[in-house]
């Protein structure tokens, strides 16, 4: 595939080895937690047993939330879609647990009240992971990285912190260390 190199069962698009990123909240205001209109995005991607700790815990997850999205959290922070599973999102587009410093679900973890800190497909971000036609999966810098992430871009170049480097923990977390290993080695190489 074009722009892709085929690394165990996983095609990872060129980009990602040659991609400065280092998150700079007071600039971005986590744009990607609040992508814009409701009715055209979905929120932040669950994995099945993510989304089930949600549910179980949403009450003692409540605290941490924004007070006019306390609601939502309380009643029903979770939905699906073709068979995808995410945060429920404000109608004017901020995913239920912004709380304007970050993620609530963060500092519920913090609290010892959750047992992971933030959803891995919201911590990988830009990165993003789907299934390939083939049957391998595809890890791929997302099509909203230059309308959201700029800023980070910019801090990772004068940094000089890479998106790998920055993306260490969830790229860890969804496919583990040797793979991860594997992928930093080729930088190193380059
Ligand atoms: S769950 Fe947290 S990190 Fe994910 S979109 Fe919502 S606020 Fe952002």
């Amino acid at each position: 595939m074009k722009g892709f190199t085929l690394i165990d069962n996983v095609w990872v698009e060129n980009k990602i080895f040659s991609t400065y990123f280092s998150c700079d909240y007071d600039k971005c205001k986590g744009a990607c937690c609040w992508a814009g209109d409701a009715k055209d995005y979905d929120g932040g991607t669950l994995l099945a047993e993510e989304a089930q700790e949600i549910l179980l815990r949403k009450t003692a997850l409540s605290p941490f939330t924004s007070e006019d999205l306390r609601s939502i959290a309380e009643n029903s922070p979770v939905y699906t879609r073709n068979g995808g599973i995410y945060t429920k999102l404000h109608s004017d587009g901020r995913c239920v647990y912004m709380n304007g410093k970050g993620c609530a679900l963060k500092d519920a973890c913090a609290a010892g009240k959750l047992s992971f800190d933030i959803p891995v497909y919201c911590q990988l971000y830009p990165l993003w992971v789907s299934e390939h036609s083939d049957g391998n999966m595809k890890l791929f810098l997302a099509d909203s990285f230059e309308e959201f992430c700029r800023p980070a871009f910019e801090k990772g170049l004068r940094d000089k912190t890479t998106l790998l480097q920055f993306c260490r923990i969830p790229l860890i977390r969804f496919f583990g260390e040797p793979f991860y290993q594997t992928l930093f080695n080729m930088v190193t190489q380059e």
